[in-house]
């Protein structure tokens, strides 16, 4: 390390996103938007009392913000002005071009917005910031985990009989204690016959046997987190070996304790296995941090200097299922700023 900051460097490199949470990317300035649209909900809409309810607590306070704003989402145009104004920030704060956002319609659906009304507003959404904000947006649709095979077959029938062109995976999120990957096998089969690459979470709070069944029965391409791989060198030789990717969230596995302290997260380890590591936030307003400040945190971890954080950069690229010509523009974008920033 060079002992300068690299914090300047990271807020202007262009970045891709792989692993980031629609409604968790909801921040105090949109949450009080939409709670001043729904004041019966019991949420602040003053922004001041908004950032302190965000102040990160424990996994429980996270479980009950997220909660209050899956709550705030009512109506087709709450979920606009959510992924609107999400990708704004994405743009605006973390100079994101491309983000594949992950999206759970069920808990959308089940509080009583359709499904047609659902795709329509996040594609809505997604058009307008690409003109606006010149951000690529695409879906992955997550079953959560914990409400089980009839969330799984209703996010799959929303995968496959409401698809839209940005729809590019199909994930698996929520608790891994108590929720086997093995019932979600055939469902993943389905959408992957359809095309939809498989991008489950995996070996977050369980185990290198989730991370297993998830490759074996699930076919991921891509891991959510799989911090537990570092226990297993079988696994990590693995997944080098196969080019499974595993999406990193450094300050997310720190809150909900996943990893214990910072200088005991294994991202060095992947990184020394020949794993491709992407770099990604989960749900930054509600874990208090933010893409560019995950990036710090990695180049610490992996003593990084400007030119190994453009390599991460490029990694996500790589690792997204962009169309060729949105990563050649955004890879080429990235080599640009890093010469330009040794010039400097
Ligand atoms: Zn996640």
């Amino acid at each position: 390390m060079s002992g300068v900051s690299l914090q300047p460097f990271i807020a202007g490199l262009p970045k891709a996103e792989l692993h980031v949470h629609h409604v968790g990317s909801a921040s105090p300035r949109i949450v009080s938007e939409l709670a001043a649209r729904h004041p019966d909900a019991g949420v602040p809409s003053d922004l001041g009392d908004l950032k302190q309810f965000f102040t990160f607590r424990d996994f429980a306070h996270f479980i009950d913000v997220y909660l209050a704003v899956v709550d705030l989402v009512r109506t087709p145009e709450d979920l606009r002005l959510l992924t609107y104004e999400v990708a704004r920030e994405m743009a605006e704060g973390q100079n994101l071009r491309y983000a594949e956002l992950t999206c759970t319609p069920y808990t959308s659906v089940v509080r009583g917005i359709a499904i047609e009304a659902y795709t329509e507003a996040i594609e809505d959404a997604r058009i307008a910031a690409e003109r606006d904000f010149g951000l690529v947006l695409r879906w992955i649709y997550d079953i959560p985990g914990e409400s089980g095979v009839p969330a799984a077959d209703a996010t799959l029938e929303y995968a496959l009989r409401h698809r839209t062109d940005a729809l590019v995976g199909f994930g698996l999120g929520g608790p891994e204690i108590g929720v086997p990957r093995a019932q979600f096998a055939e469902h993943f089969d389905r959408a992957r016959a359809a095309g939809l690459h498989s991008v489950p979470h995996a070996g977050e709070t369980t185990g290198p046997e989730t991370i297993w069944e998830s490759v074996h029965l699930l076919g991921a391409e891509r891991i959510g987190h799989g911090v537990s791989a570092a226990q297993d060198p079988e696994l990590l030789a693995h997944l080098a070996e196969t080019g499974i990717v595993l999406e990193v969230c450094p300050t997310s596995n720190i809150a909900t304790r996943a990893v214990d302290r910072i200088e005991d997260h294994p991202l060095r380890t992947f990184v020394d296995a020949g794993v491709t590591v992407t770099i990604n936030s989960d749900d930054p307003p509600m874990f208090a941090t933010s893409l560019n400040h995950d990036y710090e945190v990695a180049a610490g971890l992996l003593d990084l200097d400007e030119s190994g954080v453009a390599e991460l950069a490029r990694s996500a690229v790589d690792a997204s299922f962009a169309p060729d010509d949105v990563k050649a523009r955004i890879g080429a974008e990235i080599d640009a700023y890093a010469v330009s920033a040794r010039r400097v």
